[in-house]
């Protein structure tokens, strides 16, 4: 069969991966001249399958309306006239009561965990690299409050597998010694040591190179306008190349993969993803002594960051502004992420030759991902991974495969459009 990749991103590329190993003809359609050139450009790096919390979750609401209007705010809902935006935040508040958010915990720790392993075979396998580092995270608390209250969901993840183990400030600096500066102000730490980090970009096109030595066909540079349907099918996909050349691309069966930018190109097709691009930033800069610098992956609970070491690179990422497709930088929130790796790490990077970036993240109210059969027969869906995308990007990529293929999947989770119950982790049973 001839299968369409429309996107190549983390999601588009680990499909195309795994539909090659299923037998198909793979091609790929981005508007980029490259592969990981939006989303999946310079993410957090985290492979977190342990921090699973979802950001609607019973304590959101709150905290969403005391950091209203607050520009450093690590989420920040930036009100507009824009209906799908309302209709988010509405679906978001539903997916905040205690059942939804265990329910969606479970889930999300099931893809979670089958991602990780699957992207550890792969590693073996083809031997990738991409700055990968297999050293755990470590998500450290400063205020008392908070840290107590991660004892819950630290409990929770150990009940679904993950051994995410609650331990003291000092049992925090032993396991990485550049959090010496900032000891005195832990009130403790969780830590997961099957947690993992790696540059996404990296990977993604290591594994497009890949994909492309065994047969796959990249189409950079085409920018996909349309997807035309005819008797309850996709027909074809209209794009335009670089040399601005109408082109209509036709395959047995298409996937799309297109991060923040598929509910745009789905609407016209009466598919309503409930997928809203959430703004979030990214710092990266050399490291300027590796004394001081971290190597374990951290996340700094206070301010929501990301820390990753990179090779020779720290990388810096969190927050999360709801505001449409508006990718400007704010220089705010730039300054806030350096202040605090300067707080934390002094003298570890060099701050003078920090990059900056965003990204969208596709991010939907449960933070749980759409991956499965859409209503149109040849029409498949891998996209919605919000903050956790390059976390779950081999698990999606191969079940996803799987199903085009005609397989089940190999795990548990609430794929769509599958008609069968669902059993996930030791918890209900629910329909997909
Ligand atoms: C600041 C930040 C930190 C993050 N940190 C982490 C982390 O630590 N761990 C984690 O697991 N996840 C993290 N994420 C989330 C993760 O990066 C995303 O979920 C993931 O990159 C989404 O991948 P994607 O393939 O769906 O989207 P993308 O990477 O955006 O890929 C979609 C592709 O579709 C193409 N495309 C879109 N529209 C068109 C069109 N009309 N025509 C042609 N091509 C098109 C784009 O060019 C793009 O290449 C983070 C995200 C951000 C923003």
């Amino acid at each position: 069969m001839h299968v369409l990749v429309l996107g190549a991103g983390l999601l588009g590329v680990s499909t195309a991966h795994f539909l090659q190993q299923q037998g198909h003809q793979v091609t790929v359609v981005d508007r980029q001249a490259a592969a990981a050139a939006e989303t999946s450009f310079a993410n957090g790096g985290q492979i977190s399958v342990s921090h699973a919390e979802p950001w609607a979750n019973p304590g959101a609401p709150l905290k969403l309306l005391q950091w209203l209007g607050r520009e450093d705010a690590p989420l920040l809902f930036r009100l507009r006239a824009d209906m799908r935006q309302w209709l988010w935040g509405l679906q978001f508040l539903r997916e905040c009561t205690p059942a939804r958010t265990r329910h969606n915990i479970r889930q999300i720790v099931a893809l979670g965990s089958y991602s990780r392993s699957t992207l550890q075979q792969l590693r073996g396998e083809l031997g990738l690299q991409y700055d990968q580092r297999a050293q755990g995270i470590l998500h450290f608390y400063t205020d008392a409050k908070e840290f107590d209250a991660a004892h819950a969901p630290a409990a929770l993840m150990r009940e679904l597998g993950c051994d995410r183990r609650v331990i003291s400030a000092d049992e925090a600096l032993r396991l990485e010694p550049a959090l010496a500066h900032a000891h005195p102000t832990l009130a403790g730490a969780t830590y997961t040591a099957e947690d993992e980090s790696g540059d996404a970009r990296q990977f993604t096109q290591a594994l497009a190179s890949r994909c492309a030595a065994n047969g796959v066909r990249f189409l950079f540079n085409h920018g996909i306008t349309a997807l035309r349907t005819a008797g309850g099918a996709i027909d074809h996909v209209e794009a335009t190349d670089d040399q601005g050349r109408f082109q209509r691309l036709r395959a047995d069966a298409y996937v799309v993969a297109m991060g923040a930018f598929s509910p745009l190109l789905l609407q016209p097709l009466g598919i309503h993803l409930p997928s809203y691009p959430a703004k979030g930033y990214s710092v990266t800069m050399p490291v300027a002594d590796p004394r001081k610098a971290h190597q374990v992956s951290l996340t700094d609970d206070g301010h929501k960051l990301v820390f990753s070491r990179l090779g020779d690179r720290l990388r810096i990422a969190g927050t999360a502004e709801l505001n449409g497709y508006n990718r400007d930088l704010n220089p705010v929130r730039c300054q806030a992420i350096v202040r605090r790796v300067e707080e934390l790490f002094p003298g570890a990077g060099d701050s003078s030759r920090a990059e900056f970036w965003t990204g969208l993240r596709p991010t939907t109210p449960s933070n749980l991902p759409v991956i499965g059969k859409s209503r149109l027969s040849n029409l498949f869906l891998n996209t919605g991974h919000g903050t956790l995308g390059w976390t779950h990007a081999c698990g999606s990529g191969k079940s996803i495969a799987r199903i085009v293929s005609g397989l089940a999947p190999e795990l548990d989770f609430g794929f769509a459009g599958i008609d069968r119950p669902v059993r996930v982790g030791a918890g209900a049973l629910r329909p997909a």
